[in-house]
C-alpha cells in the first residue's frame, strides 16, 4: 500500500479544505507515519477521515481533530508540552516534531507500554511517557508551555491549570461524556482567557479531576 500518497491525500482532502493553515502542522502530518500507530488490522484505514479503535477500547483521534488541536497550540519549536491521553502515540509523535519536548501520560499501562515501543522503534527521543492519572499532571516537570488533553473532560483539571506556565496555552475538549466543545485557554495574570472552538466527541477523561471509573 502506498502510505505516502494516502498521507498527502489526507492533507489535501481532509485538512486544507477544512481550514488548517499552519504550514508546519500540514508538513508534519504529511510526514508522520500514522499507519504505524494503528493496529495491524486497521493499517489500510489509517488515513481515513475517521477516528479508529485502538486496543483496550480506546481510540486514535480523527486526523482533522489532531490537526485542529495541534494548530491551536501554536507551537514554534521550543516548547515543553504535556499531553494527557497518549493512546496510540500518534498525537505525541506529531507534537514532538513541532516542539522541544513532549511529556505524555496514559492511564492504561498496556497502551503506554506499546507507545514507548513505537517511539523507541521510530527514534522519537524527545517524548517521555508515564502511566497514571493525567488529571494530576506531571508536577516534577512543570511548568509546561502547552498542555493538550485528548479525552473529554467535565472541566479543565485544576492541577493542569496550576502546571501551565504564564502565557501558556491549554487545549481541551470540555462537555459531557458523549459530546464536547474544544476549548483553547491562555493563562494570563487575570486568569484563564477561554476561546470556544469546534464541537467534538472524545472518550472520557477518567481520573480524580475528570469523570469517575463508570464512564
Ligand atoms: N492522543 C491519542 C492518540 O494520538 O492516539 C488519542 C487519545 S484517546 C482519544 C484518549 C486516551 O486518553 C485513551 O487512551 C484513554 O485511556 C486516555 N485517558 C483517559 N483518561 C485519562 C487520564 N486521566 N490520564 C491519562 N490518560 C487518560
Amino acid at each position: 500500500m502506498d502510505y505516502e500518497s494516502l498521507r498527502k491525500e489526507m492533507v489535501l482532502t481532509q485538512l486544507i479544505p477544512r481550514g488548517i493553515r499552519d504550514p508546519r502542522v500540514l508538513e508534519v502530518m504529511s510526514r508522520v507515519p500514522r499507519h504505524l500507530f494503528v493496529g495491524e488490522r486497521a493499517m489500510s484505514r489509517a488515513y481515513d477521515d475517521a477516528a479508529l479503535p485502538t486496543s483496550d477500547g480506546q481510540t486514535i483521534s480523527q486526523p482533522y481533530m489532531v490537526a485542529v488541536m495541534t494548530e491551536l497550540l501554536t507551537l514554534r519549536g521550543n516548547e515543553k508540552v504535556l499531553e494527557i491521553g497518549t493512546g496510540s502515540g500518534y498525537q505525541a509523535a506529531v507534537l514532538s516534531e513541532l516542539s522541544k519536548e513532549v511529556f505524555t501520560i496514559e492511564r492504561i499501562a498496556a497502551l503506554a507500554a506499546k507507545a514507548v515501543e513505537k517511539f523507541d522503534a521510530m527514534k522519537y527521543t524527545n517524548i517521555h511517557v508515564m502511566t497514571g492519572d493525567g488529571t494530576l499532571g506531571w508536577p516534577g516537570e512543570a511548568p509546561f508551555d502547552r498542555i493538550i488533553i485528548t479525552a473529554g473532560a467535565p472541566e479543565i483539571p485544576k492541577p493542569l491549570i496550576d502546571q501551565l506556565a504564564p502565557e501558556g496555552i491549554i487545549v481541551v475538549p470540555v462537555g459531557d461524556p458523549y459530546s464536547q466543545r474544544l476549548i483553547r485557554a491562555t493563562k494570563s495574570a487575570g486568569g484563564l482567557k477561554k476561546e470556544f472552538h469546534t464541537p467534538c466527541v472524545f472518550v472520557p477523561l477518567v481520573g480524580k479531576f475528570g469523570w469517575g471509573e463508570d464512564k
